[in-house]
């Protein structure tokens, strides 16, 4: 067998990420790679970070890309944050709150978990009463925006909650970050991470975070090692610089951080606020479109995800089949159910510079053609 370079055919991304990544941040990437401890090099991180801040809305020192792609967050967040034998609330309505499960009963942590049914927004009142049920527990985490499902939580509402109840609150924004209102420093999130490629629009690998004070002194404050040497957050500070000179730690992966730094460069440029409405506005656009071809939504108007669109597979259709055609015929992907909705729903994500017009009629065009 000949191997030659690979080239992968232009696709449209409209799943659950990656998304559409742009000309420009893929012109970005191709830049000479240059030593991570250039001089040149450290400018861009320090760019990087202020622009992460504005993405996040905080002022955290804190704040950087962990090398590795959203579940690295997660982990960060995780490894960080729990200490064997620390009471863990997870509130779960979907599949990503299973993983902070996994996360913290491998930190050693006991792990309660809150449940709601998959498509619902997670329940404030059902949380506040496992925070009264269990006064030892010192975090709280959920998923902002849970892309197995489609439904959004109300973050700010749920950390106020941990608060009372003296609790930390991690929050999952990986699909949230830059397509649906999210404001740090606003909402008091002592801990959160995401990711490069949902609507942010860079390639998948890196993860963005950002940790407060407290979250900062807990980690000071551990008794215990980091279990994780690599995402030990006080041996990374060194490295993304929190104060004084920058001591080397990992290579950092030189390019896809040209590309994280030109993405956000844009999300900048748009405005926050406008890429927000943008991709509330293209969800209305979308949502008509399959409305009017009787696909309909799996998750109640009042918790859906602008970014990505949970609808029910109609009858007789062949999920497989449809969506094999989309990709071979169309060059169009959209994502498939996962979990207990895997085989139900089809996930038709709007995400950071997938999110625009040309696609949604593309997408519906295809659809119409194929149904
Ligand atoms: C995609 C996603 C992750 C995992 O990110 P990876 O980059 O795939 O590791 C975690 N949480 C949520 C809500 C996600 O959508």
């Amino acid at each position: 067998m000949e191997i030659t370079s690979f080239n992968p055919p232009r696709r449209i991304l409209m799943g659950p990420g990656p998304s559409d990544v742009s000309e420009r941040v893929l012109k970005a990437m191709s830049r000479p790679t240059i030593g991570h401890l250039d001089p040149e090099f450290v400018g861009m991180m320090d760019e990087l970070k202020l622009l992460l801040q504005y993405a996040f809305q905080t002022q955290n020192a804190l704040t950087f890309a962990v090398s590795a792609p959203g579940s690295a967050g997660m982990e960060c967040c995780f490894v960080n944050l729990v200490e064997p034998g620390d009471t863990v609330i997870i509130c779960q309505n979907g599949l990503f709150g299973g993983r902070m499960k996994e996360n913290v009963e491998r930190c050693g942590g006991i792990a309660v978990m809150v449940q709601d049914n998959w498509g619902r927004a997670v329940d404030p009142e059902k949380l506040e009463q496992a925070l009264v049920a269990h006064p030892d527990a010192c975090l709280v985490a959920f998923v902002h925006a849970e892309t197995s499902t489609g439904a959004q939580s109300d973050a700010k509402t749920l950390v106020q909650l941990a608060h009372q109840y003296d609790c930390l609150c991690i929050v999952d924004a990986v699909t949230s970050l830059a397509g649906t209102p999210l404001k740090v420093d606003d909402w008091g999130i002592d801990a959160i991470y995401s990711g490069s490629q949902k609507c942010l629009s860079a390639p998948p690998g890196l993860s963005p975070v950002s940790f407060n004070n407290r979250a900062a002194q807990k980690i000071r404050n551990r008794s215990s090692k980091v279990q994780s040497w690599f995402l030990d957050l006080n041996l990374v500070m060194g490295y993304w610089g929190g104060d004084g000179k920058r001591a080397y730690h990992h290579t950092a992966p030189v390019n896809g951080l040209y590309g994280l730094h030109e993405s956000l460069l844009m999300v900048k440029e748009e405005g926050l606020e406008n890429a927000w409405a943008r991709h509330y506005r293209n969800h209305l656009l979308l949502r008509d479109g399959l409305e009017s071809m009787g696909i309909h939504f799996v998750v109640a108007e009042t918790d859906r995800l602008p970014q990505l669109n949970a609808v029910s597979i109609p009858d007789s259709v062949d999920d497989a089949a449809l969506r094999a055609t989309l990709l071979n015929e169309y060059n169009l992907e959209i994502g498939a159910g996962l979990g207990e909705l895997a085989g139900k729903v089809w996930r038709i994500g709007l995400m950071g510079h997938a999110s625009n017009q040309r696609n949604i009629d593309f997408c519906l065009k295809a659809l119409r053609a194929t149904l």
